[in-house]
């Protein structure tokens, strides 16, 4: 047993540096990253989580209350014969400095899942309580970083969180991964791929086939103003960029074209392309809340886009010409959000494929806006009658 007079590492020393760029580095690593699991907000990094853990765990070699079982069998365990850390000589001092070298080189992700790490992590953490496997309580454990190093070094852990997202990332993350270990990734995979069915039987109706047999899978849109400038009225496609898609063996981009009919405002028509260079591609026609006109380059401000935004009821249905509703004749879009391509799949080809949108898309869109109204007036008829 450590005597409560004792320092623990953490008090005296701790190599933050090393510690610090371990950390830094992990936040680029997604690959097998326990984070991939499930995003969690302010999401502590497992070097830091880990090197601080065992820094509270042992006690400091050079304290003079530090039981000796702890030193002789620390540093045993610290001289295997392997240099990945400083060895310990004879002096506290020294047994100090290796016991920081371990700490600050296992907190390097390579050496997460090394396998004599893990073992001498485990052998000192025993060295230190002999008596009695530690307990490491995190009540506020988030998305789990302390309990699961607490796990990986021998601890028994407790660990409870108030937000039900949290907490479901703790069970899956520190009892059902470990308990069912790859079976849960093949579960996961066969019930994933069941719901996919399922969605798709559903929503296939929603998703009419091209002509060719090509399968829409996205809608681009963009929202639409108008631009108030008096002699001009022509709609201004909100959009950040003209880009599709930047593979580099897939480029496509959109360009414009302006047509300005007799009696009625200019507007402008889309065309997708397939550009060679950057320079090629224009910037959008947005940028910080301002709209630029296509057709008179005049600029819409802030404010006057929120407003029109607003009129719209934030501008993402289409508003469509239902005056002819009920004859049979698809409704044609007169306003609202703008479809500016359509990406695709194709049967026994590689790849995405852009098209332009066609009334076809429109009116598979009217369908779905009316299937949804309906849904949604099931579901307040049961609420109301509840
Ligand atoms: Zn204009």
């Amino acid at each position: 047993m450590i005597p409560k007079e004792c320092k623990r590492l953490a008090e005296v020393d701790f190599p933050i540096a090393e510690v610090s760029k371990h950390a830094v580095r992990e936040k680029s690593i997604r690959h097998g990253h326990p984070s991939t699991l499930h995003l969690w907000w302010a999401r502590r990094p497992l070097a830091a989580c880990w090197a601080m853990l065992m820094a509270l765990l042992l006690p400091d070699p050079c304290d003079p209350n530090c039981p000796d079982d702890f030193k002789q069998a620390a540093r045993r365990t610290l001289k295997v014969p392997v240099t990945l850390w400083k060895k310990p000589g004879e002096s506290d001092l020294s047994l100090r400095e290796s016991l920081l070298s371990f700490i600050a080189n296992f907190a390097n992700w390579d050496n997460s899942a090394n396998p004599t790490y893990l073992d001498v992590a485990r052998k000192l953490v025993r060295a230190a309580y002999p008596e009695e496997t530690p307990l490491v309580v995190d009540p506020f454990a988030g998305g789990g970083a302390i309990p699961l190093e607490a796990l990986r070094v021998g601890c028994e852990t407790f660990a409870s969180d108030l937000n039900p997202v949290a907490c479901l990332i703790l069970k899956t993350m520190l009892e059902d991964i470990p308990r069912h270990g790859p079976e849960l990734a093949d579960e996961l995979r066969r019930v994933g791929a069941q719901i996919k069915e399922a969605a798709e039987k559903k929503l296939v109706g929603f998703y009419p086939l091209d002509p060719d047999g090509a399968r829409p899978i996205a809608y681009l849109w963009a929202r639409t103003v108008r631009c108030e400038s008096p002699d001009c009225g022509a709609e201004i496609p909100l959009m950040r960029s003209f880009w599709l898609c930047k593979k580099a063996n897939r480029k496509r981009a959109l360009r414009y074209k302006l047509v300005r009919p007799k009696g009625t405002a200019p507007h402008v028509e889309l065309e997708i392309f397939e550009p060679i260079t950057e320079r090629e591609v224009l910037t959008g026609t947005v940028t910080r809340a301002r709209a630029t006109c296509l057709c008179c380059n005049k600029v819409l401000s802030p404010d006057r886009v929120r407003a029109q935004l607003s009129e719209q009821r934030g501008g993402a249905d289409v508003i469509f010409d239902e005056r002819q509703s009920g004859t049979g004749v698809p409704p044609v879009r007169i306003g609202g959000a703008r479809l500016l391509a359509v990406v695709t799949l194709k049967p026994g080809e590689q790849g995405r494929f852009y098209r332009l949108p066609t009334e076809r898309d429109y009116e598979a869109v009217w369908k779905a806006a009316k299937a949804l109204e309906k849904k949604v007036a099931q579901a307040s008829g049961l609420s109301e009658s509840d």
